[in-house]
């Protein structure tokens, strides 16, 4: 490792530099812009996932990514937030599908080390609660040194599974809107970790106001690498009076149906699932 005059150890995978401050953390990734940035470190830990020859930036003793600071209409999360911390201290005023979403990820000590922006930042790999906080419009806040933008996580994700994250920058803050949503649920089957084995996350959100859809969220997560949005199929419910007849639940359910993913990537007991998931919550919006 090239000297950075900065706090660098030799761990057991190779140096790591450990930065105290977010100041810091920019400095080192000014001048090395190509370090694997660890957070709560789980998808480093695996193997697979593994640049053994890498140099590592370690952001776990940066405070100022372990914030978490409410207004009345949203949440600034820090990135390095593990999941459990979010959701105990989050379950008083996150949107409940948020909470419920988080509760699902894992066993308890997985959820003490994962972090927020660990999951939102994993490259070809699609969580439920990344597929979960872009669908309710989240956004995320990227740094470099003397430089800091805010793009919505529909912005930062690209829809193949890629981030849009230049060389030198980290994501620092995820803000999550506090939308009064009056009917959600979550649906998850297996687990998307290993990704690529068979899972399948069903996540919908509607906002009802004097008996009339005023928001409808819909997402989809195959496999932990793939989702399916039905933007349209969502904008065109909106204004809709509750309850649906049973064509509009069969128009939008054949949406989803025919999209091209639902018929590669889901099998059979996969596509019963997706459209009895979605049916039901069409049928519970009342
Ligand atoms: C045993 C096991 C079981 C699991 N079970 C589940 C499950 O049931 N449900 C589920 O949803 N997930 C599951 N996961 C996946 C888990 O949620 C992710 O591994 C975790 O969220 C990643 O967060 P992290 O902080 O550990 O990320 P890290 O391992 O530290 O990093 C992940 C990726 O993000 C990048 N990165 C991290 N932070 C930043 C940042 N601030 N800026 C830019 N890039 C960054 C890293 O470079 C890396 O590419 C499981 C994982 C394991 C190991």
């Amino acid at each position: 490792m090239s000297n950075r005059g900065d706090r660098t150890r030799q761990g057991a995978d190779g140096p790591v530099s450990v930065p105290e401050t977010l100041g810091e953390a920019l400095q080192i990734l000014r001048k090395h812009p190509s370090l694997q940035i660890w957070s709560g470190g789980t998808w480093w830990s695996q193997p697979a996932n593994r640049d053994e020859t890498g140099e590592i930036l370690s952001l776990h003793r940066v405070r100022e990514l372990r914030r978490v600071v409410r207004s009345d209409i949203q949440v600034e999360v820090g990135s390095t937030v593990p999941m459990e911390r979010l959701y105990t201290v989050g379950r008083r005023f996150l949107p409940q599908l948020v909470v419920d979403t988080l509760h699902q990820i894992g066993p308890p000590p997985l959820r003490n080390l994962a972090s927020i922006g660990g999951a939102i930042c994993i490259p070809g790999t699609i969580l439920p609660i990344t597929a979960c906080l872009q669908m309710l419009d989240a956004r995320v806040e990227l740094r470099r040194q003397g430089n800091s933008r805010w793009v919505t996580l529909n912005q930062f994700r690209d829809p193949s599974g890629g981030v849009r994250i230049a060389p030198g920058e980290i994501l620092t803050r995820v803000r999550i809107p506090l939308h009064p949503w009056t009917h959600w649920s979550l649906h998850n089957y297996g687990t998307p970790f290993p990704v690529g084995t068979e899972s399948l996350a069903v996540i919908c959100a509607a906002s009802i106001d004097k008996s009339e859809i005023s928001e409808f969220r819909f997402v989809l997560v195959m496999n932990g690498t793939s989702q399916i949005r039905l933007r349209e199929a969502e904008m065109d419910l909106v204004g809709r009076s509750i309850p649906l007849t049973e064509r509009e639940s069969r128009s939008v359910i054949g949406v989803l149906e025919s999209h091209p993913y639902f018929g590669s990537a889901l099998n059979d007991i996969g596509r019963w699932r997706a459209s009895n998931g979605l049916r039901e919550f069409l049928q519970k919006l009342r």
